[in-house]
């Protein structure tokens, strides 16, 4: 019988924040969609890196021999965590954004062929398909037998080189049919991508299973927040591109008219790479693998439970979904709107009130946001003008409460007391919003930020705020 660890604990569970009218209280993160805390195994492995720490490859020093296997050690836990094929290789890129950047530059399909995707990608799948080939978007699908349909059709009607579509949805959590959508690709010639920054967390990975040619995954949203992230692909398709950085660590020789580029995977690690963050991401996939990714899903999938039965007593919340079907496995990611309140205004008072951090806006899927929430081309067109005055106020969104393994019930009923006193009482505290970032400040606000020894006080020096991203 297989032995149950238990899931990993993430660095900062028991932090106390400040509360905007005085006092603390322990931070709950309900914000692990965008980036999550560290485990404490990955920080402990990256400390125990640390003194070896030294340059890799070329370095002769016994401390740079280390550093190369410790490196080439994160490649491989990688390479087992996502069960990649003997023919695949693993790239160490920064995140999710420059693997599908590094892999849209080196496919470039040619001709005409097209690039096959749907409109409810985070724009880290969408935007840089469109430097190298026409894109073809299959519209938010209302089940998942009809993306399956669109997506054949497409196939059939085009002549479709990739199809690039996202594993899980980063706004409302739906798992998508991976291994159907390979099986088409596949059927038509195409090459199968899948951005599994979201899945790749939260589920079991397995490219061979499911038929992924190619994948993408970024360390922060796998509690290895240290600035890595792995691109994951055949080496044929890799190891004659022309790679997207040019520089040292790529070549093999170089002439003041002439590169010769190097084998994989350095080819496309060009610069000094990111030891300690492949140690990290190489570390984070350990652990989830030594806990089990069925643990890991059980947790979650008991927590949104507890999280849709809550919400659904909350008559004022929206939550926003593609497919209701109860069927669909959907990760813990949770986007709500409330009935006369402004996004940013929740987000604000569930931080400045109750310590809970979650996001809001768009979450860089602004066509997936714009169809959640019937926004129209005119709308569309009004909030893209003001946009460009340099006016956030109106910019459309919703709240999204997303989690993982370091959440408890505790936390998801923290959140729901939280809105239900919104949606009754309404905040406690008065606000103003920005209007250059879009944001609502408590009108008076005791908090004030940690100190770090190490690093300048901010507070002391005057500068430009941070504009609000859309
Ligand atoms: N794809 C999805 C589904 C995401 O959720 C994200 C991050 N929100 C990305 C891609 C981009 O990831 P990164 O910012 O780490 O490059």
């Amino acid at each position: 019988m297989a032995t149950l660890h238990p899931l990993p604990a993430l660095a900062g569970r028991d932090l106390q924040v400040p509360l905007a009218a005085g006092g603390t209280r322990r931070y709950v993160n309900l914000d692990l969609a965008a980036s999550a805390p560290a485990m404490e195994a990955v920080a402990a492995a990256v400390n125990d890196a640390l003194p070896w720490y030294s340059s890799v490859h070329r370095g002769a020093g016994f401390a740079s021999q280390t550093s190369t296997r410790l490196y080439e050690a994160a490649r491989s836990a990688v390479h087992r965590f996502v069960n990649a094929g003997d023919d695949d290789v693993v790239i160490f890129v920064r995140n999710t954004t420059d693997a599908l950047n590094t892999l849209a530059n080196a496919l470039r399909p040619s001709d005409g062929a097209c690039v096959l995707t749907t409109a409810v990608e985070h724009h880290a799948n969408l935007l840089p398909w469109r430097r190298v080939a026409p894109v073809l978007h299959v519209a938010p699908p209302p089940t998942p037998r009809q993306l399956l349909d669109d997506i054949d059709a497409a196939l059939r009607a085009h002549d479709v080189a990739v199809v690039a579509i996202t594993g899980a949805s980063n706004v409302t959590g739906e798992v998508f049919p991976i291994a159907e959508v390979g099986e088409l690709a596949h059927r038509h010639g195409a090459c199968f991508v899948v951005d599994a920054a979201q899945l790749a967390p939260h589920r079991a990975v397995d490219m061979q299973r499911d038929g992924i040619d190619c994948l993408a995954i970024s360390g922060h949203k796998m509690y290895a927040p240290f600035g890595a992230g792995a691109l994951v692909a055949p080496r044929a398709l890799l190891e004659n591109a022309e790679p997207l950085l040019a520089g040292g660590g790529a070549v093999d020789f170089v002439t003041l008219d002439d590169v010769l580029w190097t084998h994989l995977p350095d080819r496309h690690e060009a610069g000094s790479p990111n030891v300690l963050g492949a140690v990290a991401l190489g570390a984070a996939c350990t652990e989830l693998q030594r806990c089990g990714m069925d643990a890991v899903a059980e947790h979650e999938r008991d927590l949104l439970r507890h999280l849709d039965e809550r919400l659904r007593r909350i008559p004022q919340v929206t939550v926003h979904r593609l497919w209701h079907d109860g069927g669909v496995d959907r990760l813990g990611v949770c986007t709500f709107t409330v009935a006369g309140m402004h996004h940013a205004l929740v987000a604000a008072a569930l931080s400045a009130e109750h310590a809970i951090g979650v996001r809001h806006g768009c979450f860089c899927a602004h066509p997936y946001i714009t169809h959640l929430l019937g926004i129209t081309p005119k709308q569309a067109a009004e909030v893209r003008s003001e946009l460009q005055r340099g006016e956030h106020a109106h910019v459309p969104g919703a709240v999204r409460a997303s989690f993982g393994i370091g959440t408890t019930r505790d936390d998801v009923d923290a959140l729901c007391d939280a809105l239900t006193e919104l949606t009754t009482t309404g905040p406690r505290l008065d606000y103003v919003q920005d209007h250059a970032t879009g944001d609502f400040l408590p009108t008076t606000d005791t908090r004030s930020f940690p100190r770090f020894d190490a690093l300048p006080d901010l507070d002391a020096q005057p500068g430009p705020s941070g504009c609000g991203s859309f």
